[in-house]
């Protein structure tokens, strides 16, 4: 059984979509939450990635991982135009160092996209994003508490995900990417 990366336990009848920012963040997270008994949708929705092409070679790797447990991925049309105004807001945007408020406004923008999707479907949501290193779980898990309980904190790095990630990545030999999405981490190394 892999240790739980989240507190509290939820109704196993109620479903979960999980938004996939990339193959390998997923590869870490998926396992707990089936071990936990839960039924899961994936989506992967990821309009701040720099191009369409790094879009469907992410979303490739996305369906290699989602045949592996045989689970049905959904998927957010690319619109980086849309994903640039809504983060633009934020003052010197491109700028901003990874952690910082450009980054914030982009969960808002990812969990956001995914509560569309959730509610849809009659299910709570989380997202695989909580298992980068670079990523602050605590500010993305505040972002998402404004959707109350439909949101469920999990935090994808406790419970030994990036080993599972790295290890799944080997064994389906999945793209793992060198730079987390925007053009303005491209020459960052953040993930
Ligand atoms: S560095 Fe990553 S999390 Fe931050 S704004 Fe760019 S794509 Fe979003």
């Amino acid at each position: 059984m892999t240790p739980r990366p989240h507190d509290k336990h939820t109704d196993p009848a109620i479903p979960l979509l999980m938004h996939c920012c990339c193959g390998p963040c997923a590869a870490g997270s998926i396992a707990p939450v089936l071990d936990d008994g839960r039924r899961i949708t994936l989506l992967f929705s990821n309009s701040n990635l720099d191009t369409e092409a790094e879009y469907l070679r992410r979303l490739n790797a996305m369906k290699t991982l989602a045949d592996f447990y045989g689970l049905h991925v959904e998927t957010d049309p690319w619109d980086h135009a849309a994903w640039l105004e809504f983060v633009s807001v934020v003052p010197d945007f491109a700028a901003c160092p990874e952690r910082g408020a450009r980054c914030r406004r982009c969960f808002q923008w990812q969990l956001t996209r995914t509560s569309v999707f959730a509610e849809r479907l009659g299910a709570h949501f989380t997202t695989t994003l909580t298992l980068g290193p670079q990523k602050n779980s605590s500010a993305i898990h505040e972002i998402g508490a404004q959707w109350g309980e439909a949101f469920e904190p999990w935090d994808f790095k406790k419970g030994g995900g990036n080993l599972r990630s790295l290890e799944l990545c080997r064994k389906l030999g999945l793209y793992r990417q060198n730079y987390c999405g925007c053009e303005f981490s491209k020459h960052a190394n953040t993930d």
